[in-house]
């Protein structure tokens, strides 16, 4: 049984600029850890719309000729990708595109639709045929439909209709347009340049461009950028209950990208202070795993006054080990992606920070490293609280009987990772440091409080429906041939 590829993505979108492309370009570099999978530009020239796009890293996609010679245009969206392995086709790259009765339309998502099946369900049933297998297309279909009152208007049903996360930036011949969901899952920012506007999934890379920072996109909000400038509309008149992806925060997010007037890096130190103060720990050095640990480890060493070493140097040129497809593989890339200094860490106790245990392949590494190197003791300290549940909404964690803390007990993790201790922050803790109330996040992964439904059985009804008719063309006409010779 497949089931719709979950993806988490960075989208960047520009306005006005006559080097759209190559805005674009830094843009998504700046947003590459969002995703290396594939990456795509669009633009638009005078209403015409050019693509390009590719499987692997940004500046492997592009050439200076692409972006100087075929992007042309003032106008452009850019996407880049990640997903979970089984979807990785070239078919699948965003930005999609359409060229309908309302003209060409772009879409880039990050996110991850929650009713996209029964959506799909209903599309295909009136007849339209889907290209691709990502749920984004979905939204290019409901946009390209033929409806009274122009684009807007069919963007503001189409984003009432979906549901789950999406930060969209969407382009049409004309204008380009931001839209966040009415729950702000994900993140999305709108930027200045000296002669246009940028939309981003991350401040950080308004810096690479040249932007100037404005504000967020509200959740539920559409902005629409065109000739005339700025143009919001909020689409959700009633208020809903505000869900930011704390793990953002935690390790998605660039630590200089700074979401809902939160700096990540800040966050995140702040998270290791309060490890600190839930778990004090004697010690005689704290440990980062880089990069994922270092913010909240100089936290920890800030806060506990244990001396910070950088022991673990990492290699650069190796690319992340989360989604390797077998644990033999993940194992050998964990192995190669760090190497330890022995002397900083002989005859120590080891205080090791990491943001997160998922499969706990990671730490376990690194608790061995650091007790062949020969560590006296080694303390594990995760600076978020145990994951429980998968996230329904974009975020890669793997089923539940693979994560760590589901399958075993805290005492049985310590055993496993063969650490001396484990300490996780706490849900409070966690929600403290970053310094908003508990109910502008959503926590599903560590408290399995969903806030949008989630009917996974009804959603897989439907794909398993659809899947039903295979028979070839061949095959039918045979089926319609014998049953016309018994009439
Ligand atoms: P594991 O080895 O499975 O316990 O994975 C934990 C490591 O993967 C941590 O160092 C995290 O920084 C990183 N990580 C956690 N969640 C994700 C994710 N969804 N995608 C990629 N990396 C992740």
């Amino acid at each position: 049984m497949q089931e719709y590829p979950k993806h988490y993505c960075g989208v960047f979108g520009v306005y006005g600029q006559p080097n759209a492309a190559e805005l674009t370009y830094y843009g998504l570099y700046a947003l590459q850890h969002r995703g290396q999978e594939s990456a795509g530009i669009v633009t638009c020239d005078k209403g015409k719309f050019h693509k390009h796009h590719g499987m692997g890293l940004v500046p492997q996609i592009f050439t200076a000729q692409t972006l100087h010679r075929d992007l042309i245009g003032s106008i452009a969206v850019g996407h880049t990708r990640y997903s979970t392995t089984g979807s990785s086709q070239l078919i699948n790259a965003q930005p999609l595109t359409v060229d309908c009765k309302r003209g060409q339309i772009a879409v880039a998502h990050n996110g991850n639709l929650t009713n996209a099946a029964q959506l799909r369900d209903e599309l295909e049933s009136r007849g339209l045929v889907f290209q691709t297998t990502v749920d984004s297309e979905i939204i290019l279909m409901m946009l390209a439909q033929p409806v009274l009152g122009g684009v807007t208007n069919n963007l503001v049903q189409t984003v009432r209709r979906i549901e789950g996360a999406f930060s969209l930036v969407i382009m049409t011949e004309k204008e380009l347009i931001g839209v966040r969901d009415p729950h702000g899952f994900r993140p999305l920012s709108i930027g200045r340049t000296a002669e246009g506007w940028v939309l981003s999934s991350e401040t950080c890379a308004f810096d690479v461009v040249g932007a100037r920072f404005v504000r967020d996109v509200e959740p539920g909000e559409i902005v629409v950028i065109d000739e005339c400038g700025l143009t919001s509309i909020q689409a959700f008149p009633d208020h809903q209950r505000r869900a930011f992806c704390i793990f953002e925060y935690v390790y998605f997010a660039r630590p200089d990208s700074t979401i809902a007037g939160r700096n990540v890096y800040q966050a995140r130190v702040e998270m290791g202070r309060q490890l600190a103060r839930e778990h004090p720990v004697e010690a005689d050095l704290v440990v980062p795993v880089p990069d994922s640990g270092n913010c909240a480890a100089l936290g920890y060493s800030l806060e506990s006054g244990i001396p910070f070493e950088m022991a673990f140097v990492r290699n650069h040129y190796v690319g992340r080990s989360f989604i390797q497809p077998s644990q033999l593989a993940r194992e050998s890339d964990v192995k190669m992606k760090l190497n330890l200094i022995r002397e900083l860490v002989e005859d120590k106790r080891v205080i090791v920070v990491d943001d997160s245990i998922v499969r706990g392949t990671t730490s376990r590494v690194r608790v061995q490293n650091l007790k062949q190197a020969g560590a006296r003791s080694v303390h594990v300290m995760v600076s978020c609280p145990p994951h429980m549940h998968p996230c329904v909404y974009g975020i890669d964690f793997p089923d539940r009987n693979k994560l760590m803390a589901v399958t075993h007990t805290l005492d049985e993790i310590r055993q496993y990772l063969h650490a001396d201790s484990v300490h996780y922050l706490s849900h409070d803790g966690l929600v403290r440091a970053i310094g908003r109330p508990r109910e502008a996040f959503c926590m599903a992964c560590y408290d399995g409080r969903y806030p949008v439904p989630y009917d996974r059985t009804l959603n897989k009804a439907i794909m398993e429906r659809r899947r039903q008719d295979t028979r070839t063309l061949g095959e039918l006409l045979d089926q319609e041939r014998r049953q016309a010779s018994l009439l």
